[in-house]
């Protein structure tokens, strides 16, 4: 399923090292014989297309997915199978790396951050909006500083990230805050509800009082499922009762996020307000997140919101969607009870809210 490949560093006897964990997206592809197709590139050759790697003072080795996915693929399966991975190898190596596509790369780093419990070594995300191959690429460097951050430490030898991030165009951010915001541009990631944790320019500034703290020496742990009966539910102007009812009414369904309009109001029609009412009352858990990629959803500011909280409707307070989704089916997968579960959907867990 992996491929192990060591690169030779300068520093073959230092203390540091750095496990990067290639899953597929831009980053890793090449143009195909007919110059027209993007095709994953065998990363055994990582060495040769990136001689500088073996300048690093740290310990570097590479394991590559033997078919690497473009990220628009990527399930619940396959988080569990990276966060194994990590676990894995967690005693052997400082600092972790993933290089991953960027559609979905806001996803995977929110539900890393759930499923590896204890967590307290870097684990950074990071893929480019072109490939390693082409003149102008942006993977170089994103690749190079992600590398850095996951094997910096402070003072005292401790990891200096020791959580789950992305690492994209001179910009770190916490995983569970991230979106993907750009599908053109360099800068594509930004996390509006929460600050930078490092800047990266001619030195990298880290913010450490926004970092979370490195806490206790529990041993790591992974979550043993995530619960994949979850559904998001966007509001739009004229949205029918059927579009509401046939998603609220699956069969099987235990989580929903509703995308509500901004500070978290949606429509009073007394069909809609019924339709989750009911749901609600059959056991459905029901997230409320905005649409908005900045501010917070307050339940009963407006009119708009107040029957919400009402039916028993979850406040998603400043969460993504991306964070949300993978929450959901992180705690539904634990089958605490129903009171246990909305307190953790509520409460931050890995500062994914405030
Ligand atoms: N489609 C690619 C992916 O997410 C895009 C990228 O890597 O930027 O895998």
């Amino acid at each position: 399923m992996f491929t192990t490949i060591h690169i030779p560093t300068a520093a073959a006897q230092a203390s540091t090292s750095v496990l990067m964990i290639y899953t597929g997206g831009t980053l890793g592809m090449v143009y195909d014989r007919t110059g027209r197709h993007l095709v994953p590139f065998d990363f055994s050759q990582m060495n040769e297309r990136l001689p500088e790697l073996n300048r690093f003072d740290f310990q570097l080795t590479v394991v590559a997915l033997d078919q690497p996915i473009d990220s628009s693929n990527v399930t619940p399966d396959h988080w569990l199978q990276w966060a194994h991975l990590i676990r894995g190898n967690y005693d052997r190596y400082d600092g972790f790396v993933i290089l991953h596509g960027t559609d979905t790369m806001a996803y995977s780093a929110s539900a890393m951050s759930f499923l590896l419990e204890n967590l307290h070594k870097p684990v950074v995300f990071t893929g480019s909006q072109l490939p390693l191959g082409t003149v102008r690429t942006d993977a170089r460097e994103n690749l190079m500083t992600a590398l850095e951050i996951a094997s910096a430490k402070d003072a005292a030898g401790r990891p200096l990230v020791p959580e789950v991030s992305i690492y994209f165009h001179g910009l770190l951010l916490r995983g569970n805050r991230a979106k993907k915001v750009e599908s053109v541009h360099f800068d594509a990631f930004q996390s509006e509800n929460y600050p930078l944790l490092a800047e990266a320019g001619v030195t990298i500034d880290y913010n450490r009082s926004l970092i979370l703290p490195y806490g206790d020496e529990l041993p790591l742990r992974v979550a043993p499922v995530m619960d994949g009966r979850v559904a998001i539910l966007k509001l739009f102007p004229g949205i029918t009762r059927l579009v509401a009812d046939s998603t609220v009414q699956m069969p099987g369904l235990r989580g929903l996020i509703l995308e509500t309009y901004g500070s978290g109001n949606a429509p009073t029609a007394g069909w809609f307000i019924e339709t989750l009412r009911k749901a609600v009352n059959k056991g459905l858990f029901v997230f409320n997140v905005s649409q908005c990629v900045g501010g917070f959803v307050v339940q009963g500011r407006y009119e708009t919101s107040r029957h919400l909280s009402e039916i028993g409707v979850l406040s998603g307070a400043d969460i993504t969607t991306e964070a949300a989704v993978t929450k959901m089916m992180y705690v539904l997968g634990k089958h605490l009870s129903d009171d246990e579960t909305r307190r953790q959907l509520t409460t931050p867990l890995r500062g994914e809210m405030s």
